[in-house]
């Protein structure tokens, strides 16, 4: 399998190749030729293990690391798991929940990061090189990358988070991490902001290449791969007889979503992907209206979702404009040029499978509420947004919502809906009090361009 970018200016490429080019070099993202068929081995995977699973749909796309060394990296990345089916899903009354929680940091970033961390480490050490990861953060990639890479020889990261926009706790699973490859960086500004030095950062091909940067946002290929596995975990959890289930996803960079889309793509009888916004709308307007305009950011008890421009959707636009990359070159410049852009009847017609709309803080805080009080089920409220969309949109077929975060990592929203002090975890319960290390900065390009120039790895 080889990797060509939505932009369509970069020669195609392997797979480590791709995990270590992380953004594509022509600032597109990177995707692959083409997704392999599985629909007729769906079936009998049905008892197969999470890490058997993943390690057939990764041989698909990985053909430049050997069948053994996969299968350890696999074996690895999912050990620290605390759960024996890895990302379970529990049945309630009217839905599924995909637990996605039971990794190192309780958020499902844990699934692919844990698998990247080890990756990187086992490119490096092949390879003999060194790696400074650069990474924005809104909450739960940060913390999740940093235990994916912690401690790791040859690899330093550096991420940036926005000053007081995560949450503490979220904040301090971060800075409490005290290896000297850790460098953490609160900066001046929203999420949007960091994402966009990041950006920018990757996109100066000097830079990046004189300090070998890394990228572990979801525009790396190999966390959107990883996703795609609970898609089929869990689908083989749920359904009966080849039926067609749905699945509703909390969402704001548009990762965890895509990684849906590429597992329909591949076969599996996925009926609705559900698209469920905060208040930062701008994907569901898109999907609603062919119009993909950015708005201000508004900071919610959903922090993960507070994102107006989301890395990932060029992916998917890409397969939308049927894979014409001089048309995404155009609507990415428009959009950065303008903040807008309107794509037409005739392409968002290919959609298919796409369904979406947004909650707000009151119905978020009602659904958790409602399901304490009416299932004894603690929803995160990122996962509470995913149900009551999934809920106001009365689809027939069998629904599984993605639950992306263990809701003690958001304790204020949980006692607000409850009017109960009830989230907690014994991981995050060890964390107070701990010691931080923290660099603070202005949303300032140059500046945190010579923070990293000071401290990384060369
Ligand atoms: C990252 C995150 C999301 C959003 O996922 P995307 O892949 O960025 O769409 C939702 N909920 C939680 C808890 C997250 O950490």
């Amino acid at each position: 399998m080889k990797y060509i970018s939505t932009r369509g200016q970069v020669e195609p490429i392997a797979f480590k190749d791709a995990v270590m080019m992380g953004m594509a070099s022509d600032g597109g993202l990177l995707i692959p030729e083409s997704f392999p068929n599985v629909a007729d081995q769906i079936a009998s995977w049905k008892d197969l293990s999470f890490q058997e699973i993943a390690f057939k749909i990764f041989s698909l796309y990985i053909d430049d690391i050997p069948a053994d060394a996969l299968k350890n990296l696999v074996e690895k990345s999912y050990s620290t798991f605390d759960h024996e089916l890895v990302t379970p899903v529990t049945k309630l009354s009217k839905l599924g929940i995909l637990e996605l929680f039971h990794g190192p940091t309780l958020a499902f970033k844990d699934v692919a990061l844990q698998f990247l961390g080890n990756l990187f480490e086992y490119i490096l050490n092949e390879r003999n090189g060194q790696l400074n990861i650069l990474g924005a953060t809104s909450g739960d990639t940060g913390s999740a990358a940093i235990q994916g890479v912690r401690g790791k020889d040859n690899i330093n990261i550096f991420i940036m988070h926005p000053d007081g926009k995560t949450s503490p706790l979220q904040a301090l699973q971060m800075t409490s991490v005290l290896e000297k490859n850790v460098f953490n960086i609160a900066v001046e500004g929203s999420f949007d902001d960091c994402q966009g030095i990041m950006k920018e950062t990757f996109a100066d091909l000097d830079f990046k290449n004189k300090f070998n940067l890394g990228a572990v946002n979801s525009v790396n290929w190999a966390r959107i791969l990883a996703q795609t596995v609970y898609y089929f975990h869990a689908y083989n959890q749920v359904a009966e007889n080849g039926e067609k289930v749905s699945f509703a996803v909390p969402t704001g960079n548009f990762g965890d979503i895509f990684a849906g889309y590429i597992a329909k793509s591949m076969g599996l009888p996925i009926d609705k992907l559900v698209l469920a916004a905060n208040e930062n709308d701008i994907l569901s307007r898109f999907f609603n209206s062919g119009v993909y305009e950015r708005g201000d950011v508004n900071f919610t008890i959903s922090p993960a979702m507070d994102i107006q421009i989301a890395s990932n959707f060029e992916r998917y636009l890409y397969f939308l404009v049927n894979k014409n990359p001089e048309k995404i070159r155009e609507a990415m410049e428009q959009f950065k040029s303008t903040g807008k852009v309107v794509i037409e009847d005739e392409f968002m017609n290919n959609n298919d499978c796409f369904m979406a709309s947004s909650s707000n803080t009151e119905k978020t805080l009602a659904t958790i509420k409602k399901y304490w009080n009416e299932e004894n089920y603690l929803l995160d409220p990122h996962t509470a947004v995913g149900v009551d969309v999934a809920e106001s949109l009365n689809l027939s077929s069998k629904i599984v919502c993605l639950s992306t975060a263990h809701p003690a990592k958001f304790p204020d929203a949980i006692q607000e809906a409850t009017g109960e002090d009830l989230a907690k975890h014994p991981t995050l319960e060890a964390l107070k009090g701990a010691e931080t290390r923290c660099h603070k900065a202005a949303g300032d390009l140059k500046e945190i361009q010579s923070y990293l120039a000071e401290n990384a790895l060369s």
